[in-house]
C-alpha cells in the first residue's frame, strides 16, 4: 500500500480559537478512513481543508503527491466531496442533476451507467425531491463519483437512515472502495466505523488521540483490563427490526 493522503502538524485557528491543534497523519491508497469524534472535536474543519474548501492556519498537507498551498486545483481533480444535499435543484431529475454536475467538472458522464453503480437506475427520471432519505444518500455519493476520483470524501452520509438503507450504504461505500477508490467518512456511529473502515482516528478537542484499526484498539481496551458489562440478552431491539422488517429496501 502507499500513502495517498500525508497530513502534518495541521493547525486551524478561528481567532483566538484553536479548532485543530497541530495533528499528523497518514491514509493509504485504497482504504477506508474513518474520522470519529464528539461534536466540536475538529472533524469538519480536517475534512474541509483536505477538500481545499477551508485555509489552514498551518502545517502541511499532501494529497497524490500534490501539496495543498502550491496546487490545490490538481488535488481539487482527484478528489470527490460529498455536497450538501439542500444544495441540490428539487425540480430537476436524476439524469438532469448529473448532468449539470459533469458540466460543473467538465465531464462526459454516462448518467444512466453512474445511477447504476448506486442503484438508481430506476429513479433516472424522478426530481430530487422525490426521493427517499436513503435514496438522496446514494444519490449525494453518486456525485462525488463524477469526476472518477482516487479519493472520496463522505460525511456522516448515514445519519437519519433506517437500519436497511444504512446496511445498504455500507455495502455501496464497500463497492466503491473494491473498484480502489479511497474513502474518507466522518460517522457517529461506533457499529458502522467498525464494520467499515480498515483504521480509524478518534479526534478530541483538535488532537487526535488514537488511531488505528477498529480490532487494535478494540485489543488495546481490552488490554487495559476492560471488560463490557455482559450482555445478558442474545440479541437486540434492531435485531428484532430487522427480523420483523426484513433485509429488503423499501423505498425502491
Ligand atoms: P466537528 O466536525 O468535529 O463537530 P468542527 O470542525 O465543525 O468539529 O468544529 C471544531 C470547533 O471549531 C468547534 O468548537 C466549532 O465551534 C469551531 N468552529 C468551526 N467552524 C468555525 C468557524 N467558521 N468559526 C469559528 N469557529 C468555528
Amino acid at each position: 500500500m502507499s500513502t495517498i493522503i500525508s497530513v502534518s502538524k495541521l493547525r486551524k485557528s478561528y481567532g483566538a480559537f484553536e479548532a485543530v491543534k497541530g495533528i499528523s497523519f497518514d491514509v493509504q491508497e485504497g482504504e477506508i478512513f474513518g474520522l470519529l469524534g464528539p461534536n466540536g472535536a475538529g472533524k469538519s474543519t480536517t475534512l474541509e481543508i483536505m477538500e481545499t474548501l477551508r485555509p489552514k492556519t498551518s502545517g502541511q498537507v499532501i494529497i497524490a503527491g500534490f501539496d495543498l498551498d502550491r496546487q490545490p486545483d490538481e488535488i481539487k481533480k482527484i478528489i470527490g466531496v460529498q455536497l450538501q444535499t439542500s444544495g441540490f435543484y428539487p425540480g430537476l431529475n436524476l439524469l438532469e442533476l448529473v448532468e449539470m454536475f459533469a458540466g460543473l467538472y467538465n465531464r462526459q458522464v454516462d448518467g444512466r451507467e453512474l445511477l447504476q453503480k448506486v442503484n438508481l437506475q430506476d429513479k433516472a427520471k424522478a426530481k430530487y425531491k422525490e426521493l427517499s432519505g436513503g435514496q438522496k444518500q446514494r444519490f449525494s455519493i453518486a456525485t462525488t463519483l463524477i469526476n472518477q476520483p482516487r479519493i472520496i470524501f463522505l460525511d456522516e452520509p448515514t445519519t437519519g437512515l433506517d437500519p436497511q438503507a444504512r446496511r445498504n450504504l455500507w455495502q455501496l461505500v464497500k463497492n466503491i472502495r473494491s473498484q480502489g477508490t479511497t474513502v474518507i467518512i466522518t460517522t457517529h456511529y461506533m457499529d458502522e466505523a467498525e464494520v467499515l473502515c480498515d483504521r480509524v482516528a478518534i479526534m478530541d478537542n483538535g488532537n487526535i488521540i488514537a488511531i488505528d484499526s477498529p480490532d487494535q484498539l478494540i485489543d488495546q481496551l481490552v488490554a487495559t483490563g476492560f471488560e463490557r458489562v455482559r450482555e445478558v440478552k442474545k440479541a437486540n431491539l434492531e435485531d428484532v427490526f430487522i427480523q420483523l422488517t426484513g433485509h429488503a429496501f423499501r423505498e425502491d
